[in-house]
């Protein structure tokens, strides 16, 4: 692969295909596949993702906010998108670009029945979220009768999917937690099924919910971080691959002498003679400061430099102390070796938060061949 003159975020659309496949190996053949691309694509971009999702057959997007269902029309994306966490006042918008939004609350039916009526809607299609332990979003088992009742009142919109979500399906010390959410979406779903005479598509798990919970299913899955390849688990580093990779340069080295000292607030003091390597990216950039002064590294020449100093607006400091190396030589912040989840657990977070961090100003580049 090319080595980068700048800093740019790779985007990997053969590793995408590769991770779609796997995912689609798990599932029965009737099982669809929802791709959730909320967070500019988990800080990738969620054009270039869907895009090629749509090319290669994803059965649905979800985006968290109606914005980011906006955008995904307006660049052309035709595949159904639903709105995990819609607000009122973008109801009619939702409306107007075919935006499916998730109803998770007696305030949020009324409200979206009110729009969709005002707006003649017939049939519109909603997504209904059962709460069942993550006591984030979402209905309760008892909710049903109410739920019913204000359908039956109305002829604006029809029950596209039934949902819940899983709190902590990663965890296999939390099997029985799991499976009792899943036991409690099985009966409150099918209770809806039967009530309703028409069949809505069912699901409830995400990537390692697939993964875990082959029984939970249902006729569709949702799946995020599977599809970038990110995550703390085993199983995403032997069988999914990183669709993002974010490298930059080496702009200027200096030699500090024993003592000086680097950078705002002179935060770091060399002990010996320490050579640095300034990069062109700060927490402007989303590399926030807490990975700073030693919390977190970057591989040069495969060799790892940890940061040194506060991390700057626009800079970062990194020490290169016997590794081999000049200006204009490449820097991995990460790629598929030097992981975005093992720089993150250095630095006290996950994957998610440094991915989605990763600001507009980083030109995205996108690679679609090895
Ligand atoms: C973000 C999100 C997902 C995707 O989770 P992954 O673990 O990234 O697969 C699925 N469902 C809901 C409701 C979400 O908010």
């Amino acid at each position: 692969m090319n080595k980068v003159k700048e800093t740019v975020l790779e985007i990997n659309l053969v590793h995408l295909t590769h991770n779609y496949n796997y995912l689609k190996s798990k599932l029965q053949p009737e099982v669809k596949l929802l791709a959730v691309v909320k967070a500019a694509g988990y800080g990738s971009d969620a054009v270039i993702i869907a895009r090629h999702l749509e090319k290669i057959g994803v059965d649905y997007f979800a985006v968290a906010y109606v914005s980011e269902g906006i955008a995904l029309r307006e660049a052309g994306i035709k595949t159904p998108i639903l709105v995990l966490h819609p607000q009122p006042v973008n109801f009619a918008s939702a409306i107007k670009y075919n935006l499916e939004p998730n109803i998770y609350s007696a305030r949020i039916l009324k409200e979206f029945i009110k729009v969709a009526e005002s707006e003649n809607q017939k049939g519109y299609p909603v997504h209904l979220k059962f709460n069942t332990g993550l006591n984030r979003l979402g209905f309760w088992e008892n909710d049903v009768d109410y739920i019913m009742d204000a359908l039956e009142a109305t002829e604006s919109i029809k029950i596209q999917s039934i949902l819940s979500h899983l709190a902590a399906s990663e965890d296999h010390n939390e099997k029985e937690f799991t499976i009792t959410q899943i036991n409690s979406f099985k009966k409150t779903s099918s209770e809806i099924v039967k009530r309703l005479g028409y069949e809505p598509i069912v699901h409830q798990c995400n990537t390692s919910g697939i993964l875990n919970y082959p029984e939970a299913h249902f006729t569709m899955v949702r799946t995020g971080i599977g599809l970038y390849g990110y995550g703390n688990e085993d199983i995403y580093d032997r069988h999914l691959k990183p669709v993002a990779s974010l490298k930059s340069v080496i702009s200027q080295i200096h030699t500090l002498e024993p003592g000086e000292t680097l950078g705002y607030n002179r935060a770091y003091t060399s002990d010996g003679y320490t050579k640095t390597a300034t990069i062109p990216l700060g927490h402007a950039d989303g590399i926030g400061r807490h990975y700073g002064n030693k919390n977190g590294f970057f591989t040069v020449n495969g060799q790892k430099a940890f940061i040194v100093g506060n991390v700057c607006m626009d800079m970062i400091m990194i020490d290169i102390t016997g590794i081999d190396c000049k200006e204009g030589d490449e820097v991995i912040i990460f790629d598929h070796t030097d992981t975005a989840a093992s720089i993150a657990e250095n630095a006290g977070t996950i994957s998610y938060e440094l991915l989605t961090a990763i600001s507009p100003r980083v030109k995205r580049v996108v690679i679609d061949n090895n």
